[in-house]
């Protein structure tokens, strides 16, 4: 608990992952409940009806997860997509995998009745992923429990938990969620979600944010601290929930979310107005995406475009590698459903916490410095020629360009445009129909040495987007996954304010467009900022757009280029955190 006014309000902080309001009351729900059974003697006579009651459960149970997947496939844009892949994964492991088989095979040894058998076989394959020292894997593990759970579930006849019957306005109070759960909740019903675990990329994450529901990831336990039925508050804004809240609060968030509405309402008439300062620079706004599911949502908001696709979440939640025909049908819809608004289509940017260990990575001594994005797209040649023939093949039907992550020299790029022009004349001689002329070729800015060379990168490139996310990560030393260092994560610091200022320079000189892709360009307060550094392209979150536009709609930059000037020059981030807020207005 972080303060305790009055008394019957508990005031909990935490980290807001979804976006706006919510006042609804509490539906606690325990993950951590742990499932009991009893372990019974097997005679060997009745191992193997017992082997055959736990595939007949088995069955039920992956019938279940078709039920399931019907119901993921209703829901719009990412979510659904996303709860697809796991509960694909989910109906995997129930039909005749390891897991099956490794749990035949102990009611057998053991002689132990199938419950038992599962609860044995899933605390050990959990233990196993445990160890190792990858988030990817570390997330599976609770896919595993998830599985087991169910099976006990169709042995046993009993719900072990569920999220059905919830009450109307419901703020779900959770340890955490899992995709499947998730998938059986009645958006309807939901009015916002409090998870103890999980961060801005986590599933809950991701789910919260395409269903636009507001959601805080909070710091203390607050499970222990709720009630069933208890009003509640989710302020996914300032990442703060309310619980019991005074009719004073009450009222102030009445307030608010009124307010949000309304302020949401005259946003979506701005869909169709062109993002222009009040002193005539355009500016193109483009979306970032994670899913190919997004794009309604982005041609919702008014993108001009897809400033950045991280396609690797195409190869996440699933056990094997997409082949070319996959990864062309997944793209050449994204590219015809954007209607010859540009796609900017990043190639594999795994390494470090993404994805490591499913693509066969061994983890180097450091792995944000180790063979990760492009270094892993150069030292792995089959996968990189298949996701650059899907993309050159999807360029046939519309704007296409393709970005580097994490690029350090230009031999990488020299390296890439060599890959290219092979790979173009393999793909004509196969006949396949090729963008004329064909993608850009671009490169993310996002390691100090790149923005300090970017003079020399711009003369191999078409274009630049900056990531300020790893920018700032690798310019500060702080690794942006480690709640440890957080407070010291600071894009505005006058070092990483110096490095985009230098990369857009070298752009302009260059005349190759400049983009930022970081979290930093859906930041209304900062758009003046970025905007005086000379940077006319920003892409975001789709749910940012609106927002930065209206912000873009009322800025006279030749007003500010004064000011803009003093920031570049400030090296005391204290002094230079006031001059923002104030240019921030
Ligand atoms: C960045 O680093 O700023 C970026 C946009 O890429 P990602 O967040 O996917 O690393
Ligand atoms: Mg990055």
């Amino acid at each position: 608990m972080k303060s305790k006014r009055n008394p019957p309000e508990h005031i909990f902080s935490g980290m807001a992952v979804g976006t706006g309001v919510a006042i609804g009351v509490v539906h606690r729900h325990d993950s951590r409940a742990s499932v009991h059974v009893r372990e019974v003697r097997v005679s060997a006579a009745k191992v193997r009806s017992e082997q055959h009651r736990l595939l007949e459960a088995a069955a039920r149970a992956a019938s279940r997860i078709e039920t399931l997947q019907t119901e993921a496939k209703r829901m719009s844009g990412a979510a659904g997509e996303e709860l697809g892949y796991l509960l694909d994964a989910y109906h995997q492991m129930l039909s005749g995998s390891r897991l099956i088989r490794g749990v035949q095979k102990r009611i057998a040894t053991d002689n132990i009745n199938a419950e038992a058998a599962v609860m044995k076989e899933i605390g050990l394959m959990a233990e196993a992923f445990a160890t190792m020292d990858d988030h990817y894997l570390a997330a599976r593990v609770d896919d595993i429990r998830e599985v087991g759970r169910r099976l006990v579930e169709a042995l046993t006849g009993k719900k072990v938990r569920a999220l059905a019957g919830l009450p109307r306005n419901a703020v779900i109070v959770a340890d955490e969620l899992s995709p499947a759960d998730t998938a059986s909740l009645d958006p309807q019903n939901v009015a916002g979600l409090v998870t103890l675990v999980g961060g801005v990329e986590s599933h809950t994450a991701i789910v919260a944010r395409s269903l636009g529901l507001p959601a805080v990831v909070a710091e203390d336990d607050i499970l222990t601290h709720t009630r069933n039925g208890q009003p509640i508050i989710v302020d996914g804004i300032r990442g703060l929930v309310i619980v019991q809240p005074t009719a004073r609060t009450l009222a102030e968030y009445r307030r608010r979310k009124a307010e949000l509405q309304r302020e949401q309402k005259s946003l979506l008439k701005l869909t169709s107005v062109p993002a222009v300062t009040k002193d005539g620079v355009a500016i193109k706004l483009m979306a970032n995406i994670e899913l190919p599911g997004e794009i309604e949502t982005v041609l919702a908001a008014g993108a001009e475009g897809v400033g950045l696709f991280r396609s690797e979440f195409m190869f996440m939640n699933r056990a094997t590698l997409p082949s070319e025909e996959e990864q062309y049908a997944a793209l050449s819809n994204v590219v015809r459903q954007m209607g010859g608004k540009p796609v900017t289509i990043r190639t594999l940017d795994v390494g470090a916490d993404k994805l490591g260990a499913a693509l066969g990575m061994k983890p180097g001594p450091n792995p944000a410095l180790g063979l990760r994005a492009i270094r892993f797209s150069l030292s792995k040649k089959k996968i990189f020629l298949t996701q650059l023939s899907a993309i050159l093949r999807a360029s046939a039907h519309g704007p296409v360009r393709i970005l580097l992550p994490m690029v350090s020299t230009v031999d990488e790029i020299r390296e890439v445009r060599k890959i290219l022009a092979r790979l173009t004349a393999r793909l004509k001689r196969r006949g396949e129909k090729l963008s004329d002329p064909l993608p850009q070729l671009g490169v993310m800015i996002e390691i100090p040495g790149a923005a300090l060379a970017a003079d020399a990168l711009a003369a191999e490139s078409d274009f630049f987007a900056i990531g300020t996310n790893d920018l700032t990560q690798y310019t500060l030393a702080i690794d942006r996954t480690d709640e440890q260092v957080a407070y010291l994560y600071n894009p505005l610091h006058p070092a990483v304010l110096r490095l985009i200022q230098f990369t857009a320079e070298a752009a302009a000189a260059a005349r190759i467009p400049v983009s930022i892709c970081g979290e930093i360009a859906g930041d209304h307060r900062l758009t003046p900022l970025l905007l005086g550094f000379g940077i006319s392209e920003l892409s975001m979150a789709a749910t940012n757009l609106p927002r930065v536009k209206k912000r873009i709609l009322s800025l006279n930059l030749s007003a500010i280029s004064g000011r803009v000037r003093r920031i570049t020059a400030e090296s005391d981030p204290a002094r230079l955190k006031s001059l923002v807020a104030e240019l921030s207005g």
